[in-house]
């Protein structure tokens, strides 16, 4: 096996299942070495866990202005019934209730349609009607049949609220999305040339114009809706400062104080001034211990990319693991010296790529349940390109992936032989999070633009491409012989393993996640998409022996994918590297919009039916996330905290009954 460090003794008792339901797997992770810490740094993370879980409802007032209220009316519900909870009404009640919690609201996390419920409007109307009126969620001066004649609707009707975000470029995608990120009667055209006139084209280090604001028009006039302590969600924002500032007062060193304090000050202010001043001082903080994200960070839940949506993660570093990816961001610059894109648009000088594998200990806002496996912020371009970013794998978080799908049947349904399945068992959790590594530490930071191009240029299609970018700088040097030199690998064929998942991911088994009928919308599925159809179609005899590099067989009636020819499979991925970078580095719209029209969105129905087939007999969830550990500080009889204790105790249904419960400043 490869010569990952893994730190973690794997505790094969532990268990990392805890629900299921509709395409849902809920599952519970591990926080190996938690008892290693301090008892400052155990209180530290549970300080900085209770500044995360305060955030909960602004998410889901971000996803949806009707978010909390139907979350309060359903919980009512839940938690009150009287009566048969094996009836299909409650079954069907029970398993839309679960939806919302893990989509944060009304809409799928994913997709973003909007969750069909399956119990009946009767059922519903008869379990509200059962409920006093001083128990309702009413809103200030709202009664009774005015909620249900709103929220009736929202809940039954398919076309009211239909997409949280529409990404279709052929319709005003601001005017056509459910998200709460803009208010009523605002357009994209509007939107587009409010930020364009805020926007100096000579300002060599803008702010991230609307990262902290509703947009919302008054008067016909539009203005933002800051986030901040005496603005929008500012009861949450004032918990958030509270639990930051207790953090504060038991960090590990005064850089971190440093970057704590100006992230309260932007809290209190909402000056994103402040925010970048933060984040760079929290960029350039690589030797704390225990660290966190907590704020208004990534912007793939607006239409537009601009406005952030409310996050956090808490961890702490896993010493062994990073020693890889240091190696990987100590080399940055040997890895950005030889990649192959036009030199033109390499960075001369690769800053401050830093990168470590930690353990996460809480998830929390747009990050819970569903997280993702691995970080890289700040997401300012020039904040990266002048001070470097901090990238970070979740190894607890893909460990427990990996656990809980062992046996499940996927290789044996979808992997063409059984040599290709050894390759798979043998090298893919390594190549795979090497993949994450390079992916975070070197990809997005790789690369520079023109000068004079707007870092927005490729506009909707920007997250896509520049997933794709980070990707493909990945998979090219996944493939490096560096690797065996750093003593990441030990096997020059590793790489064949992580080749042969994408393509199989990109050209099939990702179709699990589409609706019949749909196209894909979602940016990482797009880029996935895009990557392995071009190499496909690009690589059509180009192979050794005039073969085709990849192609799609059939065996026994179905689909699969056959690789004859991986070094040059390489090579096509480094081409198309070069040619994404190329319309990011020049903002080439046009050949952006194209690529992405040509490969990423369209769907083969047949193929997708024989996909959604042959997983429906595995029963697979095509989504996973997690529940959180639970902290609970022991105390001594003059009230000092003596320690922290982790527990595993809740099932799905208590721990958000329990957030719902301690942690929602807004519906108080
Ligand atoms: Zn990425």
């Amino acid at each position: 096996m490869a010569t990952l460090n893994t730190s973690a003794v794997v505790d094969k008792s532990f268990d990392y299942h805890v629900d299921r339901f509709a395409d849902i797997e809920v599952l519970r992770y591990e926080v190996p070495e938690f008892d290693r810490l301090t008892l400052q740094q155990k209180k530290m993370l549970y300080y900085l866990s209770q500044a995360a879980q305060m955030g909960r409802d602004i998410i889901w007032d971000q996803n949806g202005k009707h978010n909390l209220q139907i979350r309060q009316l359903l919980e009512k519900i839940y938690t009150g019934y009287n009566g048969d909870r094996n009836s299909d009404d409650f079954k069907a009640f029970e398993k839309y209730l679960k939806q919302v919690w893990f989509g944060n609201g009304i809409h799928h996390h994913y997709s973003t349609d909007k969750f069909r419920p399956e119990f009946s409007q009767a059922f519903f109307e008869a379990e509200v009607a059962a409920i006093p009126d001083s128990e309702l969620p009413l809103a200030p001066g709202q009664s009774r049949t005015e909620m249900m004649e709103i929220l009736v609707p929202v809940i039954f009707d398919p076309a009211v609220m239909a997409k949280r975000v529409n990404q279709d470029g052929t319709q005003d995608v601001v005017a056509t999305s459910a998200t709460n990120l803009y208010g009523e009667g605002v357009t994209q055209a509007e939107v587009e040339a409010f930020y364009g006139a805020m926007k100096d084209p000579a300002d060599q280090t803008p702010v991230s114009y609307g990262l902290n604001a509703k947009v919302v028009k008054e008067d016909g006039k539009l203005k933002e809706e800051k986030y901040h302590l005496t603005g929008l969600y500012g009861p949450a924002i004032a918990q958030i400062i509270y639990w930051l500032d207790m953090a504060k007062s038991v960090a590990e060193n005064d850089a971190q104080k440093a970057y704590i304090t100006k992230l309260i000050d932007f809290y209190v202010t909402g000056d994103l001034h402040l925010f970048d001043e933060y984040s760079i001082l929290w960029a350039e903080d690589t030797a704390s211990d225990i660290d966190f994200v907590n704020g208004f960070i990534e912007s793939y839940g607006d239409p537009l990319g601009m406005t952030g949506s409310w996050e956090s993660y808490v961890n702490f570093k896993n010493t062994a693991s990073s020693e890889r990816t240091e190696k990987i961001s100590s080399n940055a610059q040997w890895f950005e010296d030889r990649s192959p894109v036009d030199p033109r648009f390499r960075k001369d000088k690769v800053k401050g790529v830093s990168a470590k594998v930690i353990t996460a200990a809480i998830l929390a806002g747009d990050a819970f349940p569903s997280t993702a496996i691995g970080i890289n912020l700040p997401n300012s371009n020039w904040i990266r390109a002048q001070h470097g970013s901090k990238s970070v794998t979740l190894e607890n978080i893909t460990e427990a992936y990996d656990m809980a799908s062992h046996g499940n049947g996927f290789n044996e349904e979808f992997v063409i032989d059984e040599p290709t399945r050894k390759l798979l068992d043998d090298y893919l959790y390594i190549t795979d999070m090497l993949h994450t590594d390079l992916h975070e530490c070197l990809g997005h930071a790789s690369g520079r633009l023109l000068p004079g191009v707007d870092q927005d240029a490729l506009k909707e299609h920007g997250s896509s491409l520049e997933e794709a970018r980070a990707d493909l700088f990945a998979l090219y040097y996944v493939a490096d012989p560096k690797l065996l030199e750093l003593g990441i690998l030990d096997n020059p064929e590793a790489y064949k393993a992580e080749y042969y998942k994408y393509m199989l991911n990109g050209l099939m088994t990702q179709l699990n996640r589409i609706e019949p009928g749909n196209d894909i919308e979602e940016a990482h599925m797009r880029n996935r998409q895009l990557i392995a159809k071009w190499v496909l179609e690009n690589g059509r005899k180009k192979g050794k022996g005039g073969k085709d590099v990849v192609e799609l067989v059939k065996r026994n009636g179905k689909t699969f994918v056959q690789v004859n020819d991986y070094p040059k499979m390489r090579e096509l991925f480094g081409n198309l590297l070069a040619e994404i970078q190329r319309i990011k580095s020049e903002g080439d719209y046009k050949a952006g919009n194209d690529l992405i029209r040509k490969y990423a969105v369209t769907v083969d129905p047949k193929l997708h039916k024989e996909v959604l087939d042959r997983f429906s007999k595995l029963d697979i969830p095509p989504y996973r996330g997690f529940i959180n550990p639970v902290y609970t500080p022991q105390y001594d009889a003059a009230g000092q905290i003596t320690d922290i204790v982790i527990s595993y105790p809740e099932n799905y249904p208590e721990q958000m009954l329990r957030l719902s419960r301690d942690y929602s400043p807004l519906t108080k």
